[in-house]
């Protein structure tokens, strides 16, 4: 089946000591395509890094709500700048987490506004996280309502790991989301992504492990890694009704058509073009 992992954090710094060996065994999976989105400066800049090592990466910048209020301006100058690097296909990750609360509301408010702006201006997908306490909706609720402060052009979005009800999902896909799924789906309180996993289109579905967090049944607790969004995509599958190999080709597509970059493209050709050589 092949695979891509939407959100990997391959620069936490679990992944110092071997992220190399990490990646071997995500490739062997299947996983064709990582996007190593940053929460801070620091993170983005060594995301960014990351794909100067392994060129196949992707990296995005951002500010998470976690951090919203302890990111200056000069920082936000930084990251405004890095959004325009070719190794960097989206904002973020950014969004509301109105469960753990790291910062205070209006701090991730003006946040969300200033990588939403950033998408915007960049064309680049905002990459959105979304967090209520159980069993509420506010956080979702409050993103839809940014969104359509937008009016009739909303920057491009992808909700990352989805979290909330059925007719959230649909209100986002009607401003034209992409959405993306994460263990979270197997967590209790989380049973309407069976729902919303049936009804994205193929052309905005994603998965992801969200590494090193949120791992799926299976992979090991304290460290999730991108070989398990395998996990995930099969569970996706299932819903769907649709073969794993079948699923797997419209990730890849949907994937390249959400993250163009002449970039990767370059550098997945001449990947091809030496196995090719290996092999003859
Ligand atoms: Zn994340």
């Amino acid at each position: 089946m092949r695979l891509v992992d939407s959100h990997c954090h391959l620069q936490a710094d679990r992944f110092d000591a071997d992220v190399d060996l990490v990646l071997g065994g995500a490739r062997l999976a299947g996983v064709e395509r990582i996007l190593v989105p940053g929460w801070d400066p620091a993170s983005c800049r060594a995301g960014i890094a990351l794909v100067d090592l392994f060129p196949w990466l992707d990296a995005s910048v951002g500010v998470h709500p976690h951090d919203a209020a302890n990111v200056d301006d000069d920082s936000w100058q930084e990251l405004a700048r890095l959004a325009l690097d070719e190794r960097v296909v989206a904002i973020g990750e950014t969004g509301l987490d109105y469960d753990r609360l790291h910062s205070p509301i209006l701090a991730q408010l003006a946040n969300l506004r200033r990588n939403l702006q950033l998408a915007a201006e960049t064309g680049k997908p905002a990459i959105l996280h979304c967090r209520s306490v159980e069993g509420g909706r506010e956080a979702q609720d409050a993103l839809l309502a940014e969104l359509r402060a937008f009016g009739r052009q909303p920057p491009p979005v992808l909700i990352h790991s989805f979290s909330g009800p059925v007719d959230y999902a649909e209100a986002m896909l009607a401003l034209g989301a992409a959405i993306s799924f994460s263990g979270l789906v197997f967590r209790r309180g989380e049973e309407a992504s069976a729902d919303v996993a049936r009804l994205v289109p193929r052309d905005r579905l994603l998965v992801e492990t969200d590494s090193p967090f949120l791992s799926p049944p299976g992979a090991p607790r304290a460290r999730n890694e991108p070989e398990w969004v395998a996990v995930t995509a099969r569970w996706v599958a299932d819903q769907r009704a649709v073969p794993a190999e079948v699923l797997g080709e419209g990730l890849v597509d949907t994937y390249d058509a959400i993250f163009p970059s002449d970039r990767r493209s370059a550098v997945l050709a001449v990947a091809r073009r030496q196995s090719r050589a290996e092999r003859a």
